[in-house]
This record gives structure tokens, C-alpha cells and sequence, in this order.
């Protein structure tokens, strides 16, 4: 049975409230909008949502067709699809006067085109009503299908992301439904769809994975042409959630970030606190040394 490990102190961040953050939270319940900063409990949702205007949000409900074991999303049977969603999603932006969105979605695997139009219509949406505001896409691997992801690279977001979360080894029992060589794929396709848009994806760390996989996860990204990287610490949402096996320490994140820039990624953010949408916003017009 693995060991608990206790939190480092370089993860203990008291989250202060100001009126700004409660004006906006109270827009999101207004809306019925979700946002994983909310419901990741996020610590950097201050820095996020105060001075960098970043947010991201979560379409196409809150409760997931997958049970991943590091997610603290709900899982079920989703209720019928928001038609309006895009639109609420794109005012919130206006509200927000956001910089930088990341949109994401829970995995609709009930849906034959797995949410990606009403991803497709949150990205024309957004653009129509903020022209400025760079989006940053985040979707599941759609199950994989080809028409899928090509819906999304259509309406050309910013950046493609799709996550890798764990190394080869640990993926079938850190990840719901998902495969390792599924999501290289779709990383790739979106590449070929669209080769200007950068591409990027997010590793976690601390669920018992060796330095040696790690580094496979970079090779394994760069050669299917991801241009951004994100490295964080897993953190574990609740008892029944997997347990943390390892805190690596901001030395150990800033040796990975030297070896994943050594490997030819044009961004990497890696640290205890790094999530896939940190510091999203200067990740935009990244294309990597091919
Ligand atoms: Fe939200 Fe991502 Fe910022 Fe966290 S890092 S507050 S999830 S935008
Ligand atoms: Fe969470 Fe995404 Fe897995 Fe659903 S597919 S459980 S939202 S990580």
C-alpha cells in the first residue's frame, strides 16, 4: 500500500478573497457556467482571474462520461447538450474582459461527435464577441475519431491542447477510457489539420513514475510534433482519489523544464504549481524548432 506523503511548504497557499473574484463567481452561477478554476479549487485562480484575465471553462456540463482517478469531476450520465452554452461562455469572456481562454470539456463519449461541434461554436462564439482574446482548447480525445477533432481545428483556436496527464506505464490506471497512443494521435492529426496552430499537452507528476518515462513522454510528444509542455504536480482532490506517491521539488521541476527545452519544445512551464492553462497567455504564437 502506497505511503501518504505530507505537503511541502511550497504547496500550502492561503487563498484570500477580494471582491472582484466573488463578483465573478457569482456571474458564473448566474450563467450556469463552470470553470475548472472553481472546480479544481486552483490556487492560482487569484493570479489567473485578477492580473493575467485567464480563465478556464468547462462545456458541455458538469458531469463526465469517464471516472478518471485523478479528477475530481463528477461522473455520470450527462443531462441533454446546452445548445446556448457557447454563447453564455463568449458574454462571461466579454465580462471578464479576459486576455487568454482555455476551453474545455468534460469527455462526452454519449455523443457520437464527442461535444465537438458545441466546442467549434464556443471557439466561433468567443471570436465573434472578442476578437482580441487568444483561445486555448482542451478537449478529451473524442474517441479518437478523425471528423471529431477536425470540427474543432476548423474553427482554428490558438492553441490545440489535449493532455497526456501519466506516462505510458501508468495511463490505464490513472485514466478513464483513454490511451497513451490515442491522444499522440490526435496531438499529430491536429498538427497535419492545421501545422500553424500550436499544439501542446500536460504531464503530472507524483503518481509513481520513474525520471526515465518521463523523458519518453517528452521524446514521445516532440516526435509527434507538440510544440508547449506544462509539467505540474498532481494533487489529490479527495481520500478516494489516487494518492500522491512523490512531491518533486521546484529544483526537480526546473531541471525537467531544462531537459524538455533541450528536447526542442518552444515553451515549457514546469513547477509544483504549473496547470495546463498556467501562464497559458504567453504561450500563444509558440511554434517549436522543428
Ligand atoms: Fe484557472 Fe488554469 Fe488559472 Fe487554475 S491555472 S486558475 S485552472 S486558468
Ligand atoms: Fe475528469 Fe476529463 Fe477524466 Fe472526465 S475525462 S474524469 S473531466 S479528466
Amino acid at each position: 500500500k502506497p505511503e501518504y506523503q505530507r505537503k511541502p511548504d511550497w504547496l500550502k497557499i492561503k487563498l484570500n478573497t477580494n471582491e472582484d473574484y466573488n463578483g465573478l463567481k457569482k456571474l458564473m452561477r448566474e450563467n450556469n457556467l463552470n470553470t475548472v478554476c472553481e472546480e479544481a479549487k486552483c490556487p492560482n485562480i487569484h493570479e489567473c482571474w485578477g492580473s493575467r484575465r485567464t480563465a478556464t471553462f468547462m462545456i458541455l456540463g458538469a458531469i463526465c462520461t469517464r471516472a478518471c482517478r485523478f479528477c475530481a469531476v463528477k461522473t455520470g450520465l450527462p443531462t441533454e447538450l446546452d445548445l446556448a452554452e457557447p454563447e453564455r461562455v463568449a458574454d462571461s469572456v466579454v465580462i471578464m474582459n479576459l486576455k487568454h481562454v482555455v476551453v474545455t470539456a468534460v469527455a462526452r463519449d454519449d455523443l457520437k461527435d464527442g461535444g465537438s461541434e458545441v466546442f467549434a461554436e464556443t471557439i466561433r462564439a468567443i471570436r465573434r464577441k472578442n476578437p482580441f482574446t487568444t483561445i486555448e482548447v482542451l478537449p478529451s480525445d473524442m474517441g479518437g475519431i478523425e471528423q471529431n477533432i477536425r470540427n474543432i481545428m476548423d474553427a482554428k483556436p490558438d492553441i490545440l491542447n489535449h493532455n497526456i496527464e501519466t506516462v505510458r506505464r501508468l495511463t490505464p490506471r490513472v485514466r478513464a477510457r483513454a490511451q497513451y497512443d490515442r491522444s499522440l494521435e490526435l496531438l499529430s492529426r491536429a498538427k497535419e489539420m492545421q501545422p500553424t496552430i500550436p499544439t501542446k499537452s500536460s504531464l503530472m507528476l507524483g503518481l509513481g513514475e520513474t525520471k526515465e518515462e518521463i523523458i519518453e513522454v517528452m521524446d514521445d510528444l516532440r516526435a509527434n510534433n507538440v510544440d508547449i509542455m506544462t509539467i505540474g504536480q498532481y494533487l489529490q482532490p479527495t481520500k478516494k482519489h489516487l494518492p500522491v506517491l512523490k512531491y518533486y521539488s521546484p529544483s526537480e521541476f526546473g531541471e525537467l523544464r531544462e531537459i524538455a527545452m533541450s528536447k526542442g519544445f518552444s515553451h515549457c512551464e514546469a513547477g509544483p504549481l504549473v496547470r495546463s492553462s498556467y501562464h497559458a497567455d504567453e504561450q500563444v504564437n509558440a511554434s517549436a524548432k522543428q
